[in-house]
């Protein structure tokens, strides 16, 4: 702007010093050319006066460097020159000026000399006799004014240029920087020219109303972040170029990436060659639905496409993880075909010992005991139908769930009514400890959890052992220890027995009735309860689960 406004200045100060310069040459010359008539007049007038008294004497005193006095003949011929010989001067009779003194009593005519630079001015008077005296003078014309002039012209013209460099210089920066120094943040504030006020109150609204949207945006973008910072799932949005336009943290955890650069590929934050197949599908135009494994986290990645007048310009992608889903699916699947083996054997010998007593094959005198084998069979069964009922509720949560206050010692010393028999049969004694401490729970599924932990309390016991439960609190959190000084349980095995139909010792838990399902229930029932479960445990010198309840 400043060159702009500086070359502005300079133009205009040529073209007026051009303007004013001819100007002022065109005026001066027509005043020194009209001066110059007149003192020729004058001239002429004086000199005629003294030629009418002392005739040709007049002309005695005049110089030769006087301006041109010429003197005529009536009939044209040349009296005097002052500047050669009138004897060898052509006859004047034709001459504009003499011709009009002649006839008026006074010629005035200008002629241009031969070189073009310089003219002649010629004033001529009648004398009474009839005679003609003409005075001329050489002035330079407008060319040769100029031409002689040229040099101090240029000067000036320069020293001009110059000064007016100078100032334009100066004037565009004055007039700039007002400019330069506007406050556009808070344009209203600004006092310089007041040209530029309704300029600055616009800027003033448009910032406003930018402010305002920028500032929505923002808030749209951090609420956008919040939730899907907030997702379990992973989210990306891509363009057409595969570059990430947004994206959460979850799906950076979930595809590995440790960062995002700005601008970056989505294929840079997982190189899997699942992964980059299914970006590649998803841009061409296809919806996708996988599953893929990202570092031992199985995730379905479903990837839609973003159409644009039929044309692809991005995707968006959702990554879920799916390893539990998966590994409840197995799990299930696993449990399906356990328990249908497990039913499958208590069944087997069922149908095998009926087919015996059928057939005949039996004396009528071990009836009974093929009968009573028959019996023991079909209640493992109810056993283990029982457990796989149990099992599922607590799987679909479907157990009826009232919370209510139980005193817990008075609970487990039910239990311990309910299996005397049982301890009795095996040898065990049972020990009761504690006070009587109450805790709001659920209690059929409490019972479930001491009651299965008490029988194998027993079952995995020695002949004269113990089983001591004891009541406690750890904080203000309900405390039941289950210990006995039974075979004990490795350390490798302890972190399996919670397992479905996990059994450390097969043929022996098949023995003494066991579905290896009771500790699965424990470990469900707990999670129902919101409890923590806990084993400890030495090999051949017994074991101590600690179940502890929440506040
Ligand atoms: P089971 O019906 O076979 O007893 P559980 O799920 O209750 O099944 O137990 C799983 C396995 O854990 C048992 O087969 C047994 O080997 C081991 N176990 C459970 N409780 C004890 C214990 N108190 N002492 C030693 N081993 C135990």
């Amino acid at each position: 702007m400043t060159k702009r406004i500086f070359k502005s200045i300079i133009l205009a100060s040529v073209i007026v010093l051009l303007a004013s310069g001819g100007l002022t040459i065109g005026v001066l010359y027509n005043h020194f050319g009209n001066q110059l008539e007149e003192e020729l007049r004058t001239e002429a007038e004086f000199l005629s006066i003294a030629v009418e008294d002392e005739g040709m004497n007049a002309f005695d005193s005049i110089p030769s460097e006087a301006e041109r006095i010429t003197y005529i003949d009536t009939d044209g011929t040349v009296l005097f020159d002052n500047r050669s010989d009138a004897a060898d001067m052509e006859n004047h009779m034709d001459r504009e000026e003499i011709q009009e003194a002649m006839e008026e009593g006074s010629g005035m005519a200008v002629r241009e000399s031969d070189t073009l630079s310089r003219r002649t001015l010629y004033y001529a008077v009648r004398l009474s006799d009839g005679t003609v005296l003409r005075v001329s003078s050489v002035q330079y014309n407008l060319t040769g004014l100029l031409g002689g002039m040229i040099q101090p012209l240029l000067i000036i013209l320069i020293l001009a240029l110059v000064l007016a460099g100078v100032l334009a210089s100066r004037l565009a920066k004055q007039i700039v920087n007002p400019l330069n120094g506007l406050d556009l943040d808070h344009p209203e504030e600004n006092q310089t020219y007041e040209e530029v006020a309704p300029l600055l109150s616009r800027i003033n609204r448009q910032q406003k109303s930018l402010q305002a949207e920028i500032t929505e945006a923002k808030r749209q973008q951090e609420e956008f972040s919040m939730i899907t910072d907030n997702m379990e799932e992973g989210f990306l949005v891509i363009d057409s170029h595969t570059e990430v336009l947004s994206y959460n943290s979850s799906a950076l955890r979930l595809l590995g990436a440790k960062d995002k650069d700005a601008r970056q590929s989505v294929l840079a934050l997982n190189r899997s060659e699942n992964f980059q197949k299914t970006v590649e599908k998803v841009l061409s135009g296809q919806h996708v639905i996988s599953y893929q494994e990202f570092q031992g986290i199985t995730c379905q990645v479903a990837a839609n496409p973003v159409f644009q007048d039929e044309k692809v310009t991005g995707a968006v992608i959702l990554i879920l993880d799916v390893t539990e889903k998966m590994k409840g699916e197995q799990m299930r699947r696993e449990f399906t075909a356990n328990v249908s083996h497990e039913l499958k054997t208590p069944l087997t010998s069922i149908s095998g010992f009926a087919e015996i007593i059928s057939d005949g094959f039996v004396k009528p005198e071990d009836t009974k005991k093929f009968a009573g084998r028959i019996f023991k069979e079909a209640q493992r069964l109810i056993v283990l139908v029982n457990d796989v009922i149990k099992i599922s509720q607590l799987d679909e949560g479907k157990l009826p769930y009232e919370k209510e206050s139980v005193d817990l010692y008075e609970m487990v010393r039910e239990i311990f009514v309910r299996m005397e028999d049982h301890a009795k049969a095996e040898g065990v004694h049972c020990y009761l400890y504690g006070p009587h401490i109450k805790a709001d729970t659920v209690k059929t599924i409490l019972d479930e959890i001491i009651y299965n932990l008490c029988d194998n309390g027993i079952k995995y016991n020695k002949k004269g052992g113990s089983l001591t439960v004891t009541i406690s609190q750890d904080g203000e959190r309900p405390v039941i220890t289950v210990e006995d000084t039974g075979i004990g349980v490795s350390e490798e095995d302890q972190k399996r027995i919670f397992e479905r139909f996990y059994r450390v010792d097969k043929s022996h838990s098949k023995a003494i009735g066991g579905t290896g399902l009771g500790l699965s229930i424990v470990k469900h029932g707990a999670m129902f309860l919101g409890a923590d479960i806990k084993v400890e445990s030495t090999l051949g010198e017994g074991s101590k689960f600690i179940l502890t309840l929440p506040e």
